[in-house]
């Protein structure tokens, strides 16, 4: 069996909050909360739930741009958690990221050009002065823009163009993962279809591999080969997305398939509507912090047992005490 290229092991990122004089920590926020799972070379897995279930948080602690509490993060076999600063910048060139909000994810100072080569820079990427100015222009057009744009700056763009520049950004160094941080969110719904578009054409051109993050699973749908679903800083169901859109096991992620509109007039799917918002992550639920809001929960059960993810047939694993296994 091949090594996956990534091993995420019992993730955790708890966030202190701090009060009082002493500025004491006198509470913690459980942003991610025990997040397994590995990802394949070439692979893209989609990361689905709603805000503040951990999902960004969780591919932040993957780049360690921010710092995990606790649990392994393994790429190619290297532990990335215990990585010094220059292991870990050597590292970047590998393992990349691309923001949900493409302005402010590029500085408004800098031309394209500045901000595409500044990783040429620090990698020492290009030996001279033309071979930086060339591979510019090359990832320019990679990702669909021209030479001319090198010399603009990020507000003469579309939104669509600018993830188009974080994009090109990204593929500067070459990588190996990018982590797409719900790229498409922030875009008109037909501009969404060409970056996703541009995402799978990359992808096959230089043999990428994605944690693709979104929060409603009709964006990942269709590029990714796997899905996980999050729910306050857990991974509740991971499965292939064939398996995971056509047979549901966890009851939250029946909830969101059933918001997913569906392309054929003459079908109708009966909509899940959840009782109640996403509790808080300073203080989640016990035992499985879905059961607040699920409509098939077992108390006592549900309330003090904590569900353990099950494997079931082909690879589809499922965190619910009376789901799969
Ligand atoms: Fe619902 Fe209980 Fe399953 Fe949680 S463990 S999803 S509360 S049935």
């Amino acid at each position: 069996m091949t090594e996956p290229l990534l091993r995420v092991k019992d993730l955790q990122k708890h966030f202190s909050i701090k009060g009082g004089v002493f500025r004491r920590e006198v509470d913690k926020v459980y942003a991610v909360d025990g997040v397994s799972f590995e990802l394949k070379a070439g692979e893209t897995l989609g990361v689905v739930g709603e805000s503040g279930c951990g999902k960004s948080t969780t591919g932040r602690c993957i780049l360690r741009l921010i710092e995990p509490t606790g649990g392994e993060v393994w790429f190619e076999g290297k532990d990335v958690t215990s990585l010094d600063t220059r292991e870990l910048t050597a590292l970047r060139r590998d393992m990349q990221i691309i923001f949900q909000d493409p302005f402010a994810s590029l500085n408004p100072r800098m031309t394209v050009g500045a901000i595409i080569g500044e990783a040429l820079i620090i990698h020492k990427l290009a030996k001279n002065q033309r071979e930086y100015q060339d591979r510019i222009v090359e990832l320019l057009e990679t990702v669909g823009l021209n030479a001319d744009h090198a010399r603009r700056y990020p507000h003469e763009f579309s939104g669509g163009q600018r993830q188009r520049i974080g994009i090109a950004r990204a593929l500067a160094v070459s990588p190996k993962l990018i982590v797409c941080d719900e790229p498409v969110s922030a875009l008109d719904v037909s501009i969404q279809a060409q970056v996703i578009n541009l995402l799978e054409d990359l992808q096959e051109k230089f043999s990428l591999t994605y944690m693709f993050i979104a929060h409603d699973l009709s964006v990942v749908e269709h590029i990714s080969d796997r899905v996980a679903v999050m729910y306050l800083g857990r991974i509740v169901e991971i499965a292939s997305a064939r398996d995971l859109y056509t047979n549901p096991l966890h009851p939250y992620t029946e909830a969101l398939l059933s918001a997913v509109p569906i392309p054929d007039p003459t079908l109708k799917r009966e909509r899940i509507r959840l009782q109640g918002d996403v509790p808080s992550p300073i203080n989640p639920p016990s035992g499985c912090h879905f059961h607040t809001r699920c409509p098939i929960r077992q108390l006592p059960l549900c309330s003090t047992e904590t569900p353990t993810l099950k494997q079931g047939p082909e690879g589809h694993w499922v965190s619910c005490h009376l789901r799969g296994g």
